[in-house]
């Protein structure tokens, strides 16, 4: 943990922490050895890791990234951190984020972006670490922490790992408790860790997954031995690879790389089949009205009342204006104002009833593949390589919601996606693939990302 802590006060220019917790992490840690000399070591036992900042954690500073949060310290730890520290792990501090998990480059962030430790080649530019979970991917890639909670929404685990050449997970909806991480879309967000390897991923999921009463959406079931996966023979199984993912224009580079992903999943034995998921085009469209639908309901509660930041007003009203004015930035804005208009009476059936519809036909798209006897689905994880900060999204936030084009589609499925990285493009930087399984079968994603990674 010591060397941890002294590497990461070298990388604050990444920006990657929003809080760092080294006095935390030493105690834990002595606590560690303690557990080792008496022959109680736990899974996790001295392994430093990185929390989100969207996860509270009990007695140290929770701001999900917005200033409406600065300053509110929980008195509860969410169940996924309280998971890792009764296995033994050690808590290095809080993971910079785009703002309530808004975002694909972690620009939004309050506390400021976060810098990718990549550059291309001959360019010394700084690039996103991708987002929302920027901070995560940056702390694992940079070797900061070993491993990092992070939570998936639209892309948000799997995008910021293509992006920085770590392996994201995002489990099956319900595989991960909800309880104690900051609600963005209630209906979409999963938990899940960003690691080193494959591997890493399927030890630090076993710790974090789990039923848990307090979150009535957790399902019932215990968490699997995922490392026992990682190295299965995917020999005989069936990979599908749908046609509605090869978009027009995509670039050569990453058609390149799907081809060659396929290419080694033939040579460990599998079979490749092409596959159909005819809604996909209408995906983004409608998450981009399920999420801020529901992220203006759940982000009704910051009103200077509860938690964090309190504008002054010379009524209630009017401090409620002022606080919400005062503490949340323009991304969110933007999705409170069009999330509440989707759910306003008059536009209600136009827009928001629609997009639930189409939200179960992709389901039935997926499910229709998986009936046919499909084991994973093989697709890339981002349109392109990172790019560079300030460079997309300012004049048309369209740009920025177009790298979630081959992720939301799981999240609005609730199916377990993994993001592993698979290459580098022509300018060095990382790619990734995705590897979509069937619900509660993240064994399957494992073993499959294995062979690719
Ligand atoms: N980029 C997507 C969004 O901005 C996904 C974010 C996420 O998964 N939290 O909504």
């Amino acid at each position: 943990a010591a060397a941890q802590i002294s590497d990461i006060e070298k990388a604050r220019g990444l920006n990657a922490f929003i809080t760092e917790t080294p006095e935390k992490a030493l105690a834990m840690a002595a606590q560690s050895d303690l557990r080792i000399a008496r022959g109680e070591a736990g899974p996790l036992e001295g392994i430093p890791l990185g929390i989100k900042d969207l996860y509270c954690t009990d007695g140290v500073q929770t701001t999900a990234g917005s200033h409406i949060l600065e300053g509110f310290t929980p008195a509860y730890e969410s169940t996924v951190s309280a998971n890792l520290w009764r296995d033994g792990a050690v808590m290095l501090g809080k993971l910079n984020l785009d703002e309530f998990a808004m975002g694909s480059s972690n620009e939004t962030s309050y506390f400021g972006p976060v810098i990718s430790p990549w550059r291309r080649k001959d360019s010394d530019k700084p690039l996103v670490p991708g987002g929302s979970s920027g901070g995560s991917a940056a702390a694992v890639a940079a070797r900061l922490c070993f491993g990092a909670t992070a939570t998936d929404t639209g892309g948000s685990i799997r995008q910021p790992a293509a992006f920085t050449g770590t392996v994201g997970i995002k489990p099956t909806y319900g595989r991960c408790s909800r309880w104690g991480i900051v609600a963005f879309a209630s209906s979409l967000d999963q938990a899940g860790p960003i690691a080193r390897t494959v591997r890493d991923a399927a030890i630090l999921l076993r710790s974090m997954a789990g039923h848990d009463p307090k979150d009535t959406t957790s399902a019932d079931l215990p968490a699997p031995d995922y490392e026992a996966a990682v190295g299965r023979s995917i020999k005989g199984m069936k990979i599908g690879i749908p046609k509605e993912y090869r978009l027009d224009g995509m670039s050569p580079e990453i058609e390149k790389l799907w081809a060659q992903g396929v290419q080694w999943l033939i040579d460990a034995g599998a079979s490749p089949v092409e596959i159909s998921l005819p809604n996909t085009r209408h995906a983004l469209p409608a998450y981009y009205i399920v999420a801020p639908a529901e992220a203006s309901s759940n982000l009704a509660r910051y009103d200077g009342v509860r938690y964090g930041l309190r504008a002054p007003g010379k009524d209630i009203a009017d401090m409620y204006e002022n606080t919400r004015a005062a503490g949340f930035g323009k991304e969110v804005r933007r999705r409170i104002m069009i999330g509440t208009y989707v759910l306003s009476a008059g536009y209600y059936d136009a827009y928001y009833v629609r997009a639930q519809q189409i939200r179960t036909l992709i389901k039935r798209d997926f499910e229709t593949a998986f009936a046919a006897g499909v084991d994973a689905i093989l697709t890339p994880a981002t349109p392109s390589a990172a790019f560079g900060i300030g460079e997309k999204g300012s004049a048309d936030p369209v740009e920025m919601y177009l790298n979630d084009i081959f992720t939301v589609t799981v999240n609005m499925a609730g199916l377990p996606g993994v993001a592993v990285p698979a290459g580098l493009s022509s300018e060095g930087l990382p790619l990734g693939l995705q590897v979509i399984g069937r619900a509660f079968d993240e064994e399957t994603l494992f073993a499959v990302a294995e062979v690719i990674e």
